[in-house]
């Protein structure tokens, strides 16, 4: 049986799937730190200690993500835009549009009916419309990031943030808060406020359906539902939406064996 695994090194987290030869996932791991710590090492010891299985037992390791070149066991990395498009095109093969939105950039990839890519385009200048800017937010409210989700979907009437800017976005939030709106709403806005910025990123190149969500703010409901409603369109969204690009990248390896 020949084994082999996907790493992707994000700026956030670490994500690594282990899959057997038909593919098959064996094992996946999910370390809540990214590229310049121990969270790749990890995930990737956690994966081959679920399977049962050593370094010698792995034909192929491919990494990506942005931390994909310190990754010193890899065979080989791989640009995480061809690994999240591939992983994609794997799980929902009717998907023309890829909205991923991670730690520290947002990207929007449109495929074409052979999974290839035929555009995109990325934010990877600031923090707004990024993961990193729920992580703010969600500091100031002393909330943990996977909180905000059921804030965000409870509120009736969400507050606009009209700041673009991160740093300027948070003292709007903490003038907010000081005048006791409610927190339901204003956690809407601000998931309102990342949806809106990737949907500006997302019009510049155009959407086509079906259209889904890969990275760890797909995980926000909040967020989908938002997009949804700027784009005008349904968004499609897998429970491993956060391990896309470490799929795709565990299957370039497997067809490197
Ligand atoms: P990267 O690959 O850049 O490290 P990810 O795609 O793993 O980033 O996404 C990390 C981001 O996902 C975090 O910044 C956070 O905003 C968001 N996130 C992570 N876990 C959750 C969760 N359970 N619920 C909602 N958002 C989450």
């Amino acid at each position: 049986m020949s084994y082999t695994i996907g790493i992707d090194i994000g700026s956030t987290t670490s994500k690594c799937i282990l899959l057997d030869s038909q593919r098959i996932i064996v094992a996946k791991a999910l370390v809540q730190a990214g590229t310049g710590t121990d969270g790749p090492a990890r995930a990737y010891g956690k994966v081959l200690k679920e399977a049962g299985l050593k370094r010698e037992d792995i034909a192929y390791i491919m990494s990506t993500g942005y931390g994909r070149a310190s990754f010193e066991e890899a065979d080989a990395n791989m640009s995480e835009l061809s690994c999240h498009a591939k992983g994609v095109y794997r799980t929902m093969p009717d998907i023309r549009t890829i909205i991923d939105i991670g730690g520290q950039d947002a990207k929007v990839i449109r495929l074409n009916d052979k999974g290839s890519i035929s555009n995109f385009v990325m934010n990877d200048k600031c923090a707004a419309g990024t993961g990193r800017f729920l992580e703010v937010m969600a500091n100031i409210l002393q909330l943990e990031v996977k909180e905000l989700e059921s804030y965000a979907l409870r509120a009736k009437e969400p507050v606009k943030i009209s700041s673009t800017c991160t740093v300027f976005a948070e003292s709007e939030v903490i003038s907010q808060l000081s005048k006791n709106v409610d927190v339901s709403d204003l956690i809407a806005g601000i998931c309102g406020s990342v949806a809106s910025r990737v949907a500006g990123l997302a019009k510049r190149i155009g959407i086509q359906n079906q259209v889904c969500m890969s990275g760890g703010v797909a995980k926000n409901g909040g967020v989908r539902g938002s997009l949804e409603r700027e784009l005008g369109t349904e968004i499609f969204y897998s429970e491993d939406a956060q391990y896309m690009g470490a799929y795709g990248a565990a299957i370039f390896a497997s067809e490197k064996v």
